[in-house]
This record gives structure tokens, C-alpha cells and sequence, in this order.
């Protein structure tokens, strides 16, 4: 039973504010953690764990301060409260610590992280700006729920001002392991630490991160851990893995959804061949180049398959003003060029490769129409394209081949499970899943189906939260 509010604070606000005439518009993001949230408060609420208020949200914005000057920033759920970071110090934060250092290091590239002084000092700050605005709006009995790498100093700075709020925190990429943490300068990897265990209950999609992240504390800090606790002199935290999930019902209805059903049939008509497909944001993490690769392989060795398999790959556009991004980009583009050029002929190309964004109707219409989803992240914290793929086969068909170094490979073990870097296990785990009987194919499917099902987004928020709320009990047990 708890009588507080519950806020979020997170880089981003839940919504995109416009202004127009002498208002705003707000474009409520359709992401994974605003639908999770949203389950929280509502007459349709999964957990009544929070009071009927609605949620108070914390995030950045890049409108200026005077735009929305005497506008009111809520919809029906939320109750926005924007944090402003002069352009500066934003740069040095958010591209800066969090993409050029923090992104890189946890996604195991520690040759593309920066250890830049001047990306310390701006995340520091832009912590601080963040916890002064909820300096503004913390009430007694309130939860805090902060979200990820870009906040990690944000829960200690809670704790320290703020001792009988409770206080959740979630890291969201893959924590890694130590020999990659050990890398920042000493009194970052403190900081750091010591920032994310000023929270109570601390979460990471996988049991292997919980690992990492407790060594980290033990070497870093000297507090050892019982289990899932850590025992520090005056309260207990709780570290836990809470692997976070999708809207399982939302995309298994959809595959019997008009506009998903007219994108199906467009893409099996337009393909005879039988269809692979792969949809990742612009990263090098994704693994597209090693996934060509692959493919490259298998078409080298399986010439009765030429012509009778298309590799649909379609690959979002992100952070793409970046070199290091433009350059893969020209890589990407390069390689489908020449494998579409060795082995295409006039009636047949093997690959069919977007630069662009698709609208949901697209994303499940080629989930459901192709034959194998090709999955290969060289790292992932958790990867959600891989969960939706499964809950859009509605049919229990499709083969899925996924990354070991996904952190989803952990729940679904019934899918063709691959190293990432490895072009002969690509290969051979395509010429396997073209091959694979319908039968087998239902098996695996229904198994995973109900995994995810079973524990969807709306069960990750709620185990969360019932284990914030119930600390006290814990604690009382530990004692
Ligand atoms: N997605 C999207 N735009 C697209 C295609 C996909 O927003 O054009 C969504 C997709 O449905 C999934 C998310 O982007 O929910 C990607 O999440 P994931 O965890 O797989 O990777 P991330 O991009 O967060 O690293």
C-alpha cells in the first residue's frame, strides 16, 4: 500500500512538445518505457501501486525555457517537467559521456570510447540539473524510478537528500564485464557506483549483468553482496535482473489487423522466394556488416538456393550526423553492393537493403511475412525486435536466429541461437531454418510465444514496482 506519486526521470520526456500559436502540441513517444508506465495508472491499471495522480515525468527537452514559459506540459498520464541543459553542456553529456564513452565501453567497442575530462565534468553537471528539478517537485512518500546510463549519479544525490523516498533504478544496455568498467578513470567507476547504489532497487535485463555489476561494487567499493543484497551500514540494496518485455497482445493481434494483412500480402506477392529479414537502428553493436557476411557465405556454399531466398534488411537511420556512424553507413551500402553485384542476376537480387524508418503496419506486416528473422546484434542489452518478431506469429511459424550476445538469447533458448561473429555459424543456421519442418518450427514458436506472453512489459513494471514496494518487508527478514 503506498500513497505516493510515482516519478519517472529519464533523458527523454514521454512526449515531443510543439509549439504552436500560443500552445503546444504533445506527441506522446510510442517506446517501450512510456507503454510500460502507462500500464501503471488508468482505470485499465495492471498494478495498483501507485495513487491515481499521474505520473510525474523528468526528462530533458530541447525547447528553450522561454517557448514554454506559463504552458501546461500534461496529457491524460503524464505531468511533464522539463530539464534544460544549455546546447554545450548538453553536447558534451549526452553525445559526449553517454554515446562517445558509456555506449561504446557497456557494448564491449572500448576502442570507440573517448575518455574525455571535459565529457566528465557535463555529466556531472547535467545530473545535477536533473536533481534539481526534482528537487522542485519531491513530495514525502513519492517513488523515484530513474532510467539508465545517462543518469547514473542521479539516485545517490537522491539518497543523500531525500533518505526516506524510495528509489528505483534501471540500466537499460548491457552492464559490462569488469575488465571493460576497469577501464574508466578512477574516480568515475566510483562515481558511478557508488551513484547507481544510492538507489534501493537497482535492475538489468539479465542474471550475467547482475553478475558484472556486483563484482564492479566489490572491487570498485569493497561491499560485498548475500545473494541479491548488498549490506551497506545503514540499508540494504537490492539488485535483481527484470528482463523488460513488449506488448505481447498488441503485436499478436496485429496479425490479423487490415493494414498488417495488406503488407503481408504486397510483400509475398512482390517475393516469391522464401524471405529473410533483419531490422536494427544504424549501430555498430547491430552486427549488419558481420550479418552480411554471413549471408555472404551461406550464398557461396548453397548455390541451389540461389534465387529461391531474398534477405529483406532494412536498417534505421540513427545517429548518423557522427562519422564513426556515416562511415559504417558507407560500408553497409558498399558490401550490399558487391554481393548483390557477384551473385544477382536479372530475375533475382539476394538482398533487398532500406535506409529508413518503417511504421508499425510495415514492421509486423514483414514480420509475419517472412520465413526467418535474422537477428545479430554483437551486443545487445536486451533486443526488442527479437521479442516482437515472436509475438507477431500469431501462424506459430517462422524460424528465429538470434545472437548469444543479445540479452533476450537468455529467455529464448528454442530459437537458432548463433555467434554473432562466427560467419560459418550464420550461414549454416540459415541453410537449417530454410530447412526446417513446419512441425518443428510450431514447436519452437509456442514455446517462446508463451515465454513472452507470460511475462510481458506490463509484468516487468509490475515486478519492479512490487519489489520497491515491498522493501520493508525484505529488509525486516534480512535484520
Ligand atoms: N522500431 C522503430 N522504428 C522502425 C523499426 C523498428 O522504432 O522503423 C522499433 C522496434 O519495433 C523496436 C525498437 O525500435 O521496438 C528497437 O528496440 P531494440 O531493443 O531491438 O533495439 P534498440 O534500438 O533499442 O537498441
Amino acid at each position: 500500500e503506498n500513497s505516493g506519486r510515482l516519478i519517472i526521470v529519464a533523458y527523454r520526456l514521454p512526449f515531443k512538445i510543439v509549439r504552436e500559436g500560443d500552445g503546444v502540441n504533445l506527441f506522446q513517444n510510442s517506446g517501450g518505457l512510456v507503454s510500460a508506465v502507462l500500464s501503471l495508472v488508468g482505470d485499465g491499471a495492471h498494478s495498483p501501486v501507485v495513487s491515481g495522480d499521474k505520473i510525474q515525468w523528468i526528462g530533458y527537452t530541447d525547447n528553450s525555457k522561454e517557448e514554454l514559459e506559463g504552458q501546461s506540459l500534461e496529457n491524460d498520464s503524464f505531468k511533464a517537467h522539463p530539464v534544460f541543459i544549455p546546447e554545450d553542456v548538453n553536447e558534451n553529456y549526452y553525445e559526449g559521456f553517454c554515446n562517445d564513452l558509456i555506449w561504446p565501453l557497456c557494448h564491449y567497442f572500448p576502442s570507440h570510447a573517448s575518455f574525455d575530462e571535459a565529457y566528465y565534468q557535463a555529466y556531472k553537471t547535467a545530473n545535477q540539473l536533473f536533481f534539481e528539478k526534482l528537487e522542485e517537485i519531491i513530495q514525502p512518500g513519492d517513488i523515484v524510478w530513474v532510467q539508465d546510463y545517462q543518469l547514473m549519479l542521479l539516485p545517490q544525490m537522491i539518497r543523500e537528500k531525500f533518505p526516506n523516498n524510495k528509489v528505483g533504478f534501471f540500466f537499460h544496455i548491457p552492464f559490462p564485464s569488469y575488465e571493460l568498467f576497469r577501464m574508466l578513470p578512477v574516480e568515475w567507476r566510483k562515481s558511478i557506483v557508488e551513484g547507481i547504489i544510492g538507489a534501493d532497487v537497482v535492475g538489468f535485463h539479465t542474471n550475467d549483468y547482475v553478475e558484472y555489476f556486483l563484482k564492479a561494487v566489490r572491487m570498485v567499493l569493497g561491499h560485498g553482496n548475500k545473494l541479491h543484497y548488498i549490506n551497506l551500514s545503514n540499508r540494504i540494496v537490492k539488485i535483481d535482473s527484470f528482463p523488460i518485455s513488449i506488448d505481447f497482445k498488441k503485436f499478436d493481434k496485429a496479425y490479423a489487423d487490415p493494414d498488417v494483412i495488406k503488407e503481408r500480402t504486397v510483400a509475398r506477392e512482390m517475393l516469391k522466394e522464401k524471405i529473410i529479414f533483419s531490422v536494427d537502428r544504424l549501430d555498430y553493436s547491430k552486427g549488419i556488416l558481420h550479418r552480411l557476411d554471413g549471408f555472404e557465405r551461406f550464398l557461396e556454399q548453397n548455390g541451389a538456393w540461389h534465387g529461391r531466398v531474398a534477405f529483406v534488411m532494412v536498417v534505421v537511420p540513427s545517429r548518423d550526423t557522427i562519422e564513426l556512424y556515416q562511415q559504417m553507413k558507407a560500408e553497409i551500402d558498399q558490401t550490399v553492393g558487391r554481393i548483390n553485384a557477384s551473385y544477382g542476376n536479372i530475375n533475382w537480387q539476394p538482398i533487398i537493403y532500406q535506409y529508413r524508418s518503417m511504421v508499425f503496419a510495415e514492421l509486423v506486416g514483414m514480420y509475419t511475412a517472412s520465413d526467418i528473422a535474422l537477428i545479430t546484434p554483437v551486443r545487445d542489452g536486451m533486443n526488442l525486435v527479437c521479442k516482437e518478431y515472436v509475438a507477431s506469429r500469431h501462424d506459430c511459424q517462422g524460424v528465429l536466429i538470434l545472437s548469444e550476445m543479445a540479452g533476450a538469447a537468455a529467455e529464448l533458448g528454442e530459437a537458432l541461437i548463433i555467434n554473432p561473429l562466427d560467419k560459418q555459424n550464420i550461414a549454416d543456421s540459415i541453410k537449417l531454418a530454410l530447412d526446417m519442418p513446419k512441425e518443428e518450427q510450431e514447436k519452437r514458436m509456442k514455446v517462446m510465444r508463451s515465454r513472452i506472453r507470460e511475462y510481458d512489459v506490463f509484468a516487468w513494471t509490475n515486478d519492479f514496482f512490487t519489489q520497491i514496494t515491498m522493501l520493508e518487508q525484505e529488509h525486516e527478514k534480512l535484520r
